[in-house]
């Protein structure tokens, strides 16, 4: 079977049309030569459906969750620990690990509790426990919605300069009322009063209904109350448990160092 990435990878290249005389045009590929991407195989008069059809209900899952293809391939077994050094770091990068897929086990039993508040500098692997948290769940088809804070502000502010665009309002509704919600990045942005206003009811709506959230960030909670406001903040600390990632390096960084040979 293939992995949902290489699935997503997969795009139809339109072939270039034969002009007159030309070769004679290629067979028509397909996704799937099973059921020539009908969905449905027949075993003489009888119809079943493929099995491609899963993976097609597990891609769309991904794509209604939002997880950027980038972060798709995050797993949990995918998180070295080998980065965090010296010990200190490493004794937080595991207690945060644990707790994050405690989380996954948790909503896969209860549908409310507490969420997660992960902090920690730029490139400590907070966004990859985030999307690891957020496959983890969308394979065992809970409903999550994985949100860029920054992407999020845009759209919000779309919404602020177009008011009552019904999908940018959808949202923020579903924001607020999905089972599982992952905000990544909530930093040192530009929150207009408008969009801290609707950030704060969708934390609050969450918080009153026991919804739990991820949520990644680089700001102290000093700085997150200056950017979002203390009532935000409180509410935040209220429904999350809160660990701290730490590490000398960007994990980006010496990645990519690996990858390149240490060629800076
Ligand atoms: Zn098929």
């Amino acid at each position: 079977m293939k992995s949902i990435k290489e699935l997503l990878e997969e795009t139809s290249i339109p072939q270039p049309k034969p002009s007159g005389g030309s070769p004679p045009p290629e067979p028509e590929r397909y996704r799937c030569s099973f059921c020539q991407d009908r969905g449905i195989i027949f075993d003489g008069e009888v119809a079943r459906p493929c099995t491609c059809m899963n993976q097609k209900k597990l891609e769309n899952r991904f794509r209604h969750a939002r997880i950027a293809r980038s972060l798709i391939q995050c797993r949990f077994e995918g998180f070295d620990i080998g980065y965090y050094d010296p010990p200190e770091h490493r004794e937080n990068a595991q207690r945060a690990l644990a707790a994050a897929q405690a989380f996954v086990a948790s909503c896969l039993s209860n549908q409310y509790g507490l969420g997660l508040l992960f902090t920690g500098s730029v490139g400590s692997g907070k966004t990859f426990l985030a999307a690891a948290i957020a496959n983890a769940l969308t394979e065992k088809e809970r409903q999550v919605l994985f949100l860029i804070v920054p992407d999020l502000l845009d759209e919000l502010r779309g919404t602020y300069d177009r008011r009552g665009e019904a999908t940018e309002l959808d949202l923020l509704d579903t924001a607020r009322s999905i089972p599982i919600l992952i905000l990544d990045d909530l930093g040192a942005h530009n929150y207009t009063e408008w969009a801290r206003n609707r950030l704060y009811t969708i934390i609050n709506y969450r918080l009153n209904e026991q919804l739990p959230t991820v949520i990644t960030t680089n700001l102290s909670l000093q700085e997150m109350e200056e950017y979002l406001g203390e009532r935000t903040t409180s509410r935040l600390v209220q429904m999350s448990r809160v660990f701290r990632l730490t590490c000398e390096q960007d994990i980006r960084l010496r990645k990519y160092q690996e990858r390149e040979g240490k060629r800076m």
